[in-house]
């Protein structure tokens, strides 16, 4: 058992780690705790939901404790620690983790992001913070507004760094790394070690603890994940069966554009289901609100996007569907680790338009395992055709039997399915997933186009505008 009583934590965290109710240490706290408490870098490759805040914040203020001072000079509170991380509900989230556990600490946390007005952000970095939880285009801002002083700063996190590098703040990274003083401590957690994610860490790292608790292709055994054969006109209808059919009370519904997540979430409302949607066109109190509401049960439905989603502290949702087939087979992983956490059954249905081979192909490489894909039974006038107990291999070449001759020539298309043939691949032991060459050619071209911007433009604008990947936000 990984009892926090081991880590000899101040009594005033361990008050705080009591209250929150933790019994024990996860693996990542386990692992990673110790190694910080000892000054190393760290390179973490973990998810959210796995404790990974804990396992960078409790040993990062026990560090700094040493500072800590009850004057109301802010000059005796300069940022000694700061976390990155991509998405305002996550930088929202973490600092409020932070604050639980310093909250017995005379430690100073604040947050800052975008889509916010910076005044009262300003007031409170003047009156001085140790802990400065941020994303990174509005931390150059406060940075530019000399609002922000990094030059004591003796930890920084950047957290989910893969996420980052794909909505494009590589140049933004880098622009606020090289404000803060070489000499000090550098955690980097991140959901895949992809070449781009090694080659920041051996720019900023210095000789890093690797820590990997969760392999980037495992799915969890409690998560029943049925693929069905479905046209893009007929999956709300089958989305809408299922949910009724299952009595399922919540579910996120992944959609891989915010323009899909807004129609969607729309024309579900229409029809009558409690939905809201979650994506980068809200502003930021729309979004809390929608969180808010999901949370306390307000709605069954969160329609949303990838980047929206990412590391939202929403637990026990019963299904997770793919509305649409997530384009990098990674974001799959992470979606559906939304449901069946901790031991809990959960259900993750994704829908495959004729489209989606390759990108079911892709998950099927990625967790090593074998995808039937179901055609789907709607209960009304549409005859399902001949499957047999709903199940169907790949290559049965009855594939597009499920579409009712009702349908548009476009939605009757075959789904097009890869040759029946034993893999050797499925029985090799597990590799780390390299990206697909088109994905690290996109990233590629994403990063060195946002080398030659402003920092002041949003990358993550461009990057939607210009290559249509998968990032949403
Ligand atoms: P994170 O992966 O840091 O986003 O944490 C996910 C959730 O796990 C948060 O709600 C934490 O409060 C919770 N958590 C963190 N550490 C533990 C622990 N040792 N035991 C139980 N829950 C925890």
């Amino acid at each position: 058992m990984n009892s926090f009583s081991q880590l000899q934590l101040a009594p005033n965290l361990a008050k705080a780690v009591a209250e929150m109710g933790y019994e024990s240490m996860t693996p990542i706290q386990a692992q990673a705790i110790p190694v910080v408490l000892s000054g190393q870098d760290v390179m973490g490759a973990a998810q959210t939901g796995t404790g990974k805040t804990a396992a960078f914040s409790l040993p990062l203020l026990q560090r700094m404790l040493k500072h800590e001072n009850a004057s109301t000079s802010p000059a005796r509170h300069p940022v000694r620690a700061l976390v990155l991380l991509p998405t305002r509900e996550l930088a929202d989230q973490v600092a409020q983790q932070v604050k639980m556990y310093a909250k017995y600490t005379q430690l100073r946390c604040a947050v800052v992001f975008g889509g916010m007005d910076m005044k009262p952000q300003t007031l409170e970095l003047k009156k001085g913070v140790e802990v400065l939880v941020a994303t990174p285009g509005r931390l150059l801002d406060h940075i530019e507004a000399k609002t922000a002083v990094l030059n004591q700063v003796e930890y920084v996190v950047l957290d989910e760094a893969d996420r980052m590098l794909d909505i494009g703040f590589l140049p933004d990274l880098q622009r606020i790394l090289s404000y803060l003083p070489k000499q000090r401590t550098t955690l980097l957690f991140s959901a895949t070690f992809s070449p781009e994610i090694k080659r920041l860490a051996a720019s900023y790292l210095q000789n890093p603890v690797t820590i990997e608790v969760a392999r980037p292709n495992q799915t969890a055994s409690t998560v029943t994940q049925l693929f069905y054969s479905v046209p893009d006109d007929d999956k709300r209808r089958a989305l809408k069966q299922i949910v009724k059919q299952r009595g399922i009370s919540q579910a996120f519904v992944f959609v891989n554009s915010k323009l899909g997540c807004a129609r969607l979430a729309r024309s579900l409302e229409r029809e009558g289901l409690k939905t809201t949607a979650l994506h980068g066109d809200k502003s930021q109190d729309e979004r809390l609100k929608a969180l808010d509401a999901f949370k306390k049960g307000e709605v069954d439905l969160l329609v949303c996007t990838d980047v929206a989603a990412r590391g939202l502290d929403i637990k026990d949702v019963p299904a997770v569907f793919n509305f649409d087939i997530p384009y990098n087979a990674e974001d799959y992983i992470h979606r559906i680790g939304r449901t069946g956490r901790a031991g809990a059954e959960g259900l993750a249905v994704s829908f495959a338009s004729p489209t989606d081979t390759r990108l079911v192909t892709d998950i099927e490489k990625l967790t090593k395992q074998k995808i039937e894909l179901l055609g789907f039974e709607f209960d009304d006038d549409r005859p399902s055709g001949r499957i047999n107990n709903g199940r169907r291999h790949w290559n049965d070449d009855d594939a597009s039997s499920e579409v009712s001759s009702d349908q548009p020539p476009a939605a009757r298309s075959r789904f097009v399915p890869p040759p029946k043939v034993h893999d050797p691949f499925f029985d090799q032991p597990y590799q780390p997933a390299e990206q697909p060459p088109d994905v690290a050619t996109k990233t590629e071209q994403v990063l060195s186009h946002s080398r030659s911007i402003s920092p002041n433009i949003k990358p993550k604008r461009t990057v939607a505008a210009l290559f249509k990947t998968t990032v949403t936000d």
